[in-house]
């Protein structure tokens, strides 16, 4: 096919802007540098580390000294919810997550369950939302962390974080928060939120792949066990040489995020709103998750009728994802979906389609010819196969 690729999955990563990639070129052509080094090099590399730090806490409105630098969500999930629960573990050996959280809280929390912890599974409404009164019915005494994400990584759902985070702390117990797909698209402050772990990741936000970072609170009991030993670096916290290309990176990525956020903000609405419109009349089209607590860049839709993976193939040009992409090598339903009550058939035949910075109106029309087409020709073909 010679037609260009169509590309909406910035859930999935997005590229690199390119003034990040010159500052990570540039600063990788400069010679050796060790941000750990008292010598000139290592000087400069320590202030590029630090300017980075300044970049990310202004984004998240926090002070630089409580970000760790990590190698991406999935490490820095990790390192909160296996860290928390170790330093944490004499209090108590209880938990609670939700089994739409993505894999790197799920099967931490699982590798935990199969280490003498007790996990609360929370289903989350039809909408995709956490009934806060399950979550306060679910708090014991022993109960040490709550993990619930704010955007949604396959539907797009926006968990109110500060509703929760209230609750976890009238009752002492520590929140986590992934925050992978909210970062530098809606407004986070954690100066205000009640949040004690936030985990981030540049790749999601026009970054590279390879770097991430942990928030933790300056609150009383909120601390980490290392998941890592090593040089004592990050107060022993995550050590292991910085990666400072990757680090200035991830910082000049959310500064630019912080100046564009307005307005990508507006952009990816205006263009999430049309591709609805230009599916929702079709017959048996159904929005997976809220209608409208939802970060717009996300669209979930699945088809009465059709099968993912044929539907998928049927919409070239255009990459977009099936159930959850961290899943594609798998042909279950997605858990997520699952867990939002549809039916196996009907997050069989989801598809995510999210939108970026560099998406236009034209890539939408297509994406909305292409869908209607391909859910008329699959349907034509195998009548009532899929129900
Ligand atoms: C992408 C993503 C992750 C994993 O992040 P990596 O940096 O790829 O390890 C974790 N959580 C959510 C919600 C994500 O979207």
């Amino acid at each position: 096919m010679s037609e260009e690729l169509v590309y909406l999955d910035y859930a999935a990563t997005t590229p690199v802007d390119s003034a990040v990639v010159d500052l990570m070129v540039s600063l990788m052509r400069g010679g050796a540098a060790n941000a750990s080094s008292s010598h000139l090099p290592g000087r400069r590399a320590a202030a590029a580390v630090a300017t980075a730090t300044g970049q990310l806490a202004e984004l998240v409105n926090c002070d630089a000294d409580r970000l760790i630098w990590t190698s991406g969500a999935t490490e820095s999930d990790n390192l909160a919810i296996v860290g928390a629960a170790r330093y944490r573990e004499r209090r108590g050996r209880h938990l609670i997550t939700m089994p739409t959280e993505h894999k790197a809280v799920t099967d931490a929390s699982s590798a935990l369950e199969g280490q003498g912890f007790e996990v609360t599974w929370l289903t989350p409404k039809p909408d995709g939302l956490l009934d806060l009164a399950e979550l306060e019915n679910a708090i014991r005494s022993d109960t040490q962390l709550v993990s619930v994400m704010h955007v949604n990584n396959e539907t797009g759902v926006v968990q109110d974080i500060g509703a929760i985070g209230e609750l976890c702390r009238a009752n002492d117990v520590l929140y986590h928060v992934d925050a992978a797909q909210g970062l530098g698209k809606l407004p986070i402050d954690l100066s205000t939120l009640p949040v004690d772990l936030m985990s981030f990741t540049a790749h999601k936000l026009y970054g590279p792949k390879g770097i991430g970072a942990l928030y933790i609170a300056d609150q009383p009991g909120c601390h980490v066990e290392p998941l890592l030993f090593g040089g004592g670096q990050q107060r022993r916290i995550r050590p292991g040489t910085l990666p400072v290309p990757l680090i200035a990176a991830f910082g000049l990525a959310a500064e630019i995020a912080m100046q564009t956020m307005q307005a990508d903000l507006a952009h990816i609405t205006a263009l999430a709103s049309r591709l609805w419109e230009g599916l929702r009349d079709l017959p048996g089209v159904h929005l997976n998750g809220s209608a409208d607590q939802r970060f717009a860049g996300i669209l979930n839709v699945s088809a009465d009728d059709v099968e993912g993976e044929s539907l998928m193939l049927a919409l070239e040009p255009l990459c977009v994802a099936t159930g959850s992409a961290c899943n594609s090598q798998s042909q279950e339903p997605s858990a997520v979906l699952r867990a939002l009550g549809r039916s196996d058939a009907l997050a069989q035949s989801a598809i995510r389609f999210s939108i970026g910075r560099p998406t236009t109106s034209a890539e939408i029309e297509l994406a909305v010819e292409r869908y209607r087409d391909a859910v008329g020709r699959l349907r034509a073909l195998a009548p009532g196969q899929a129900a």
